[in-house]
């Protein structure tokens, strides 16, 4: 036998002895994949390599495949990676009772309905609520009241609440009026109306602050039915592509909750909360400190989500000048600048984050003051505060917002989906400082993106598409005459412009905003990242971080708009563990 035979007998042994013994194989590859590092350079890779969470080597596919060939090889066959898309403001618990309460957008008859209520009540237990969102009598031949004989009739022995589209009202049944008390004795409340029939007696509808009536007697939701709320949630995320998000406005029980589920391995997403308000959660954290990293990097408690002002919608967001369509109205203030100042201070002591809730210009300015207080006397190195959604802001302010170092965190979203309406409540002037994308980074080098999840559809290609487009997903506006058109009739008029040419991306509602396809995709992965203290770790594909990664059917960075919301979400891997793999993937 020759020396070069016994290598031969000898390769597979000595490959065991090398993989068994050595720590320094990875576990497995993934290979074969357009794999957009986006690092400071900008590597682009075809395999990686991964060694329990984190990434262990990049490289091209015949190199990583040589140098470990004995380890696990998941095939791209050509697919996108990107570093594991993050949201930065969602919600995960109302996400997640979004999803668990029957859906009712579409239904056109009060029978389809009610026979979505009976089939629920199969399956849960007798008294227990049954929980629906979405009808609207618009879309039925009769467009009356409905009253809460059929819902009654189909769910006898469970209380039944169903909310309006606009969740101005709320339909109930029998049971759900008895345990509420709603007599014809019971007098409607300030600013509600309890719906009679001709006898008085109630009809079953309760409309605005005569909902209260009912909700005050819908009982806390258990433990297990709050572990099947983050875990639909949750994974319903990851179809999204999403890795982490940052949970804005969570209590004790829930982050507990979060803790025990961490520690069981079945979070399927690293999840930052941030506590809800000035109360026990905070007092709490504010004896404790942050909590970092918790369950293998999958829990975090980073600070504190506060509200200055409402929404704009409803008109709540607090203006400098009034509403151009309400011209007595400035919106409200929820907290004073002492009261945000107080707060900051305390939260910088404790090296804990201060994240607010502003939309309107004085609202963010006042934030601004307060946060600035703070830093002034307390002079922390790197707080990292944030200003969430930060809507309509004074280019003066902008500039603040850089010279602070506050992180805005926007969702591009929000643009398209309130351009119907928003020039209306700002008029000309302020709506040009609204949502105002390019603005703002223009200031800050930094937007951590999100979709406010359930407000808007958690889909973080489709808040890229937004950014880069300023379009809604049937390509409007496409140009300055469709605005114009839309400014009118304060609607966008579909039929007039024809079929919108998906090719054509010309226009955009305020287009000046627009951000490019990689400052888009940064919104969604390292600056969100940085947010929470972690672009050492993770939004971007390099050795040594956090293996969480997205994998998509298209090259976003090289397809029109159109195309970016026909992606696919292939793969979303987190900590190296595959948590979602699209149906058709074998
Ligand atoms: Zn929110």
């Amino acid at each position: 036998m020759n020396l070069k035979s016994l290598i031969i007998i000898l390769f597979p042994i000595i490959l065991i002895i090398i993989t068994g013994c050595s720590k320094t194989m990875p576990d497995k590859i993934f290979f074969n994949g357009k794999i957009y590092s986006l690092d400071s350079k900008n590597n682009v890779y075809e395999a990686v390599a991964i060694k329990d969470d984190l990434i262990f080597d990049l490289g091209t596919s015949e190199d990583l495949l040589k140098k470990y060939p004995d380890v696990e090889k998941i095939n791209l066959k050509g697919a996108t990676i990107l570093p594991g898309f993050i949201d930065a403001h969602g919600h995960i618990t109302g996400y997640g009772e979004n999803l668990l309460t029957i859906d009712l957008v579409g239904t056109n008859s009060q029978t389809e309905i009610a026979a979505l209520v009976k089939q629920k009540s199969q399956y849960v237990s007798e008294g227990e609520w049954i929980l629906g969102v979405g009808w609207d009598q618009n879309d039925w031949e009769d467009k009356s009241w409905p009253d809460h004989k059929i819902l009654t009739e189909a769910a006898p022995k469970n209380p039944v609440a169903l909310t309006r589209i606009d969740g101005h009202a709320l339909w109930v049944n029998k049971k759900a009026l008895e345990l509420a008390g709603i007599t014809k004795e019971i007098p409607n409340p300030d600013g509600g109306e309890i719906k009679r029939d001709t006898d008085g007696n109630p009809s079953g509808i309760l409309i605005d602050n005569a909902m209260n009536l009912i909700y005050n007697v819908i009982p806390e939701p258990t433990e297990e039915q709050l572990i099947e709320t983050v875990l639909t949630s949750t994974q319903n995320l990851v179809k999204y592509g999403i890795t982490s998000v940052h949970d804005m406005g969570v209590n004790e029980r829930i982050i507990s909750i979060y803790r025990k589920l961490a520690d069981e391995e079945k979070l399927p997403l690293r999840i930052h909360c941030y506590v809800d308000g000035i109360g026990k959660t905070w007092e709490k954290y504010l004896k404790e400190g942050k909590l970092v990293g918790y369950g293998k990097n999958f829990v975090s408690v980073d600070g504190i989500k506060l509200f200055v002002d409402g929404a704009m919608g409803s008109r709540g967001a607090l203006m400098t000048e009034p509403y151009q369509d309400d011209p007595k109205n400035f919106g409200l203030m929820l907290l004073s600048e002492d009261q945000i100042y107080q707060v900051a201070k305390d939260a910088i002591a404790k090296g804990l984050q201060v994240a607010t809730h502003a939309i309107g210009d004085s609202g963010n300015n006042i934030v601004l003051n307060a946060y600035e207080r703070a830093f002034n006397e307390l002079k922390p190195k790197d707080h990292r505060f944030r200003i969430e959604h930060v809507q309509v802001i004074n280019p003066n302010d902008a500039k603040r917002l850089g010279k602070l170092k506050v992180v805005p965190s926007m969702q591009p979203v929000h643009a398209t989906s309130d351009m119907p309406w928003a020039e209306a409540r700002l008029g000309p002037e302020r709506v040009k400082w609204s949502y105002a994308l390019r603005m703002i980074l223009n200031e800050t080098g930094i937007i951590a993106g999100g979709s406010d999840f359930p407000v808007e559809n958690p889909s973080v290609l489709e808040g890229i598409y937004a950014a880069i487009t300023r379009q809604d997903k049937q390509g409007k506006p496409q140009n300055s005459s469709d605005v114009e058109e839309f400014v009118k009739q304060k609607k966008w008029v579909l039929s007039k412009a024809g079929i919108v040419n998906p090719e054509n991306f010309e226009g955009g509602w305020y287009p000046n905003q627009k951000l490019s396809i990689d400052e888009a995709i940064k919104c969604f992965t390292i600056w969100p990242a940085y947010a929470v203290f972690e672009e050492n770790k993770k939004g971007s594909i390099e050795i040594g971080k956090w293996a969480d990664f997205t994998v998509l059917s298209k090259d976003i960075f090289n397809i029109t708009p159109y195309e970016i919301l026909k992606t696919k979400v292939l793969m979303t891997i987190v900590g190296g563990k595959i948590v979602y793999k699209d149906e058709g993937l074998n």
